[in-house]
């Protein structure tokens, strides 16, 4: 299948390991031009040079806090300068802290609406003229398993996710007229530092090795394993691509069957 891809800028946030990094080397796979972000510099120094020796396209690193907005600005207009567009936004970043309601104290909250559903928001608020420019555009919002069955322990990602989430879908309705599509991809348990540190905590919490928690966790995956940032990314460049013409509104579950709900 021709993807489409090739000559296409994106901006890939929260790209320098997981699921953003994975994402960002699955589109230069397909002949897009990538700019990344994230927080530290060597990371994202090494993968842009390791998509630019690797694909021959050109990956543009820029280092960012994606909760600071004046980043945000300096990560779109840096993508402009250098490309003269914009053409897919994935919006991403890290996850908020792996804590209970009661846990949960107000700088925690606002930590965790500031990078789950602001950023987004404003990256978002970017992106949309430059594709508004061109009549096309693909918006894929990286989320959680969360949104369609909240989970234990995560409760302030599972309520910023839920916010993105219907932000998205009323942006879908709002500039499909214009050939932007947005969608939402969910992770449920994808093999990351991010997984890692967030079995590290259900096992303190529970007084378990992460090991039980782990074995716990697979017990209630039909596939029976975690999947792979790879196996997450090739369903992210899909929607991304001009292969996806007809989707918008969406909200995708990669978790090898973990979800119980039917929608
Ligand atoms: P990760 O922690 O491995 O990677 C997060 C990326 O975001 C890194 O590149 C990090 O540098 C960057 N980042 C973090 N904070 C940032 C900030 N303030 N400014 C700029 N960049 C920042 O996480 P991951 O596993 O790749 O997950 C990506 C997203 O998906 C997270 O929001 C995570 O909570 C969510 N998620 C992941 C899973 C999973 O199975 N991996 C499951 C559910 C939800």
């Amino acid at each position: 299948m021709e993807l489409g891809l090739t000559g296409r800028v994106a901006i890939v946030a929260g790209a320098s390991k997981g699921l953003g990094r994975s994402i960002a080397i699955g589109l230069a796979r397909e002949g897009a031009n990538v700019a990344i972000c994230a927080r530290s510099q060597d990371s994202l120094t090494s993968t842009a040079k390791f998509i630019q020796e690797t694909y021959s396209v050109a990956a543009l690193p820029i280092v960012a806090d994606l909760r600071n907005h004046a980043d945000i600005d300096r990560v779109v207009d840096g993508t402009v300068n250098r490309f003269n567009r914009i053409d897919i936004l994935l919006n991403n970043a890290g996850g908020p802290a792996p804590k209970t309601f009661e846990e949960s104290t107000g700088e925690d909250w606002e930590k965790a609406i500031g990078l789950n559903f602001f950023s987004g928001v404003r990256l978002i608020q970017r992106v949309l003229p430059h594709m508004k420019s061109r009549s096309w555009g693909r918006i894929v919002n990286i989320l959680s398993s969360g949104v369609k069955q909240p989970i234990d322990g995560l409760v302030q990602s599972n309520a910023a996710r839920a916010a993105m989430a219907g932000a998205a879908k009323t942006l879908a309705r709002e500039v499909a007229v214009h050939g932007i599509l947005v969608n939402n991809i969910c992770p449920g348990r994808i093999q990351t530092e991010r997984v890692n540190e967030v079995d590290a905590a259900t096992a303190r919490r529970k007084g378990v090795t992460v090991e039980e928690v782990r074995r716990e966790s697979c017990r209630e995956i039909p596939m029976g394993r975690y999947g792979q940032p790879e196996e997450f990314a090739n369903a992210v460049v899909f929607l991304a691509s001009e292969c996806a013409s007809y989707i918008t509104g969406s909200t995708l579950q990669i978790d090898g069957g973990f979800i119980r709900s039917l929608w």
